[in-house]
């Protein structure tokens, strides 16, 4: 701190006396001496300056000594500047008293002693240095106490406010002088109730302890009665007596709240306002770890929504993430407070029960999410159907750790998925050997694809009125060189292609081999009549690039488009949606033909016949079998022949084996037969010779 200089005023009418003072006082260090040579400048200096000390002569023309010195300390500013009276001749009693009573602190008579005035106002400046020196630690003190930001109260051993600090007034949303005197208790309180109830007291025994205690939160109730969080620091003052308390607080409850909204950010999915994954495996731990102490069983649900890259590219992303808020909503109303619903990420979300009593529960709970979520979501007024499949594991008392759990529960939701979607599966063990093989053929297959391996056979389609092959349906074929001793059947290959992604890719190697044969039979007038078939899965349909594919591979061949036929299950259509009626409606105005395949197995194919352009029903081969020993077979198996005759669409009986069958399906009036009895599926090299070599059985001949 700089030492100002310190200001002595020398108030007297005579110039010869103001300079004899200045004389006596040079030897003083850092002061600055000013005259006045009337009471009037005197008070003029007096506005503009503090002084250390004002010398001030009694007998002056105008305004006296007297009433300068009354004027002086009459002033808020002044009351307190030291004032010597200096008298021309020994002072009587009253003058002395007159003196002290208009405010001087001390007199000196003239002629002054210089060693006695040097020594006087020595001390004066020396009070006056002093104190500036105060008022400027206790400016900067209260500086820094506001700096802090913090508020800051100095308590009593009891409790008793004895100072606050501005800031603290302001969060207190009262003046010191309402709060000086106030007890802690009355504006501070505990954030837990239950807690200790003399929050005072504790915190100064901590406190007188420790030094210094923190409190994180505590609860602050204003002036107002509005509460506040703050966090108080809390010192004990050893120096002061009886140990006063000072307690450092501020406002935290911005700051909690940014705390809390960050942990919602660290911990929840922001669109769908689930448990993120990191949360989700967070809270597996700690209900696995319970359910070992309390031998309770934890259920994990595994969700996965069929279709949904479908509705997020075809609808935009916008409906997509409506999509999903909307499912999140659904399974969440069907939880306890207990359960957590998380979202893994894109489409896939998990469930986790805890102490749930019976796995009947768990699978009921999953049977109606499966429900729920297949019911239409209305979005931007259009109706959105969905579908999921659910994969159900069991941890009992702990025993199973996080990572078998959730691998348990991928393999149920893999076979919930096999088993057409739409459905749960609780896991078992023998599901875990199903799932390695399926695992193997998955990555064999994709080795096949990417090799481009894949075979395709082809079985015939004999027209009994013409007498001949009319068509050929393309079978994937798992190739037998290097894959394996045992070729693997499409039954199970294709179901694996779908649920990996591969069956697009796979449906277009197909294509492709099935398009070069037809194109090759149109060169020569014994093949240019042969249809070819080609099936298409439920997956590559409901795939939103589906007719761009297939017009990429269309592009590299000629062949006039009325002879191929896309063979479609009941399951393909089961989605029945807006995308899959608009893909086929497309086709069939290329020139394709469409067929109903599998026809009878599913529940509604009469349905699918009226609402969409199908050409031909392929009655399954589960009716033919059983033709010949079931009369109700045959009645159905005629029914559906005539349905197709009022739709004007033609029929292929699949599967025919045997002279019986073909015997019992000849007069029901069905003349297209695809079978092991005509032509198993054959490489496309058989083909010529099986056109060339077929022979019907000459006792069936007379009978067409
Ligand atoms: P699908 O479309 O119903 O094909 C007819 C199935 O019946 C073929 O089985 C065929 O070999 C078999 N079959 C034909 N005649 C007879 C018979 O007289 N007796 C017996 N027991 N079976 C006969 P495959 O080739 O094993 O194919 C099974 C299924 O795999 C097909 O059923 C079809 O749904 C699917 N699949 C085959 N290739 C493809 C393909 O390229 N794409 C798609 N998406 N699915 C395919
Ligand atoms: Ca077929
Ligand atoms: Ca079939």
């Amino acid at each position: 701190m700089d030492l100002q200089l310190s200001k002595i005023l020398i108030v007297d009418d005579i110039l010869n006396n103001r300079i004899a003072v200045t004389k006596i006082l040079q030897p003083l260090e850092n002061i600055l001496v000013i005259e006045a040579a009337s009471g009037s400048e005197a008070l003029r200096q007096l506005l503009n300056n503090n002084f250390a000390v004002v010398l001030l002569d009694v007998n002056m023309p105008g305004m006296d000594g007297y009433e300068v010195a009354e004027l002086i300390s009459s002033t808020q500013a002044h009351k307190h500047t030291p004032i010597v009276m200096l008298t021309a001749h020994d002072p009587s009693t009253n003058d002395i008293l007159r003196a002290y009573e208009v405010g001087a602190i001390d007199y000196l008579t003239k002629p002054i002693e210089s060693t006695i005035l040097l020594n006087k106002v020595k001390q004066f400046v020396k009070i006056s240095q002093l104190q500036a020196k105060t008022d400027y630690l206790k400016s900067e003190r209260e500086l820094i106490l506001e700096a802090a930001g913090q508020g800051v109260i100095k308590f009593t051993s009891d409790g008793i406010i004895q100072f606050i600090n501005n800031k603290a007034c302001q969060m207190l949303a009262s003046n010191a002088k309402q709060i000086i005197g106030s007890h802690f208790n009355d504006w501070f309180k505990n954030v837990d109730i239950e807690a200790y109830d003399d929050l005072f007291f504790f915190l100064q025994s901590r406190a007188n302890k420790l030094g210094l205690y923190q409190i994180k939160v505590s609860k602050l109730i204003d002036y107002n009665h509005n509460s506040h969080l703050v966090e108080l620091t809390c010192t004990s003052s050893k120096n002061s007596p009886g140990r006063s308390i000072i307690v450092l607080f501020q406002d935290i409850s911005s700051r909690l709240e940014m705390e809390s909204r960050l942990t919602h950010l660290a911990n929840y999915d922001t669109l769908t306002q689930l448990a993120n994954r990191a949360c989700f495996h967070q809270n597996l731990t700690q209900a696995l770890k319970r359910s070992k102490r309390s031998q309770s069983t934890v259920v994990l649900l595994l969700l996965d929504l069929d279709r949904f890259k479908q509705v997020n590219d075809t609808l935009g992303h916008d409906v997509g993430d409506e999509l999903l808020q909307g499912v999140a909503k659904r399974l969440t109303l069907m939880l306890r407070e207990t359960d957590l619903a998380a979202r893994l990420g894109g489409d896939e979300f998990a469930i986790l029960i805890e102490k749930c009593q019976s796995s009947i529960d768990a699978e009921l709970l999953a049977k109606k999410m499966v429900a729920l979520i297949a019911e239409p979501f209305l979005i931007r007024d259009k109706e959105i159907c969905i579908e999921v499949s659910i994969g159900l594991a069991r941890s009992i008392d702990g025993k199973a750790d996080k990572s078998n759990l959730l691998k348990s529960a991928d393999i149920a939701l893999y076979e919930a998925k096999a088993a057409g979607r739409n459905c749960y599966r609780l896991f078992v063990p023998h599901m875990s050997v199903r799932a390695q093989k399926q695992a193997h053929i998955e990555t064999k297959l994709r080795k096949i694809i990417e090799k481009n391996l894949l075979d395709v056979y082809y079985q015939g389609q004999f027209c009994l009125v013409e007498k001949r092959f009319v068509g050929f349906e393309a079978l994937a074929r798992w190739p037998k060189s290097n894959f394996g001793k045992k070729p693997i059947s499409p039954a199970q290959f294709i179901p694996i292609a779908e649920q990996s992604h591969l069956i697009q890719e796979l449906g277009s190697q197909v294509l492709r081999q099935a398009f070069a044969v037809l194109q090759s039979w149109q060169l020569s007038a014994d093949t240019r009549h042969l249809t070819m078939a080609v099936n298409l899965s439920a997956k590559q349909l409901n795939s939103y690039d589906f007719l761009d594919r297939l017009e990429s591979v269309l592009d590299q061949f000629n062949f006039p488009f009325a002879k191929l036929t896309f063979e479609l299950t009941e399951t393909a259509l089961l989605n029945d949606s807006e995308h899959v009626h608009k893909c086929m409606n497309t086709l069939k105005s290329m020139g394709f033909s469409l067929a109903l395949d599998d026809f009878g197995t599913g529940y509604s194919s009469l349905n699918y016949l009226q609402k969409l352009p199908f050409d031909i029903i392929k009655i399954d081969r589960c009716f033919i079998q059983r033709l010949g020993f079931c009369h109700k077979t045959s009645a159905l198996v005629k029914a559906i022949i005539s349905i197709a005759d009022a739709f004007s669409m033609s029929v292929v009986a699949e599967g025919i084996e045997n002279q019986i069958q073909l015997d019992c399906i000849i007069p029901l009036g069905c003349n297209k037969i695809q079978g092991y009895y005509f032509s198993k599926p054959i490489p496309k090299e058989q083909i010529s010779a099986l056109l060339g070599l077929i022979n019907i059985p000459s006792e069936n001949r007379d009978s067409l």
